[in-house]
């Protein structure tokens, strides 16, 4: 098992998780990425070809003036409404 190089006591593991990038108003949610996280401080670690793609993201979200993703998840609609 792998320890967190941060705290030196947690535990990394494995987990997906969501990034988010901000410039001033820009922001830019990656979800779903691989990272190792740690149990005991919060910590994450991305791997180098991880990383290397979000910076991608990143890049081309800058040139696209995204200034806002909003999250939302459609509420499950109950076959009675329809
Ligand atoms: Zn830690």
């Amino acid at each position: 098992m792998e320890t967190c190089y941060f705290c030196r006591k947690g535990i990394l593991e494995e987990k997906k998780v969501t990034v988010d990038f901000r410039w001033g108003t820009k922001l830019i949610v990656i979800e779903e990425v691989p990272a190792k996280v740690c149990n005991e401080c919060g910590e994450r670690y991305y791997s180098a070809e991880v990383s290397r793609r979000m910076e991608k993201i990143a890049i081309e979200g800058k040139k696209k003036k995204i200034i806002e993703v909003p999250l939302v998840k459609l509420p499950v609609m109950s076959s009675s409404a329809v």
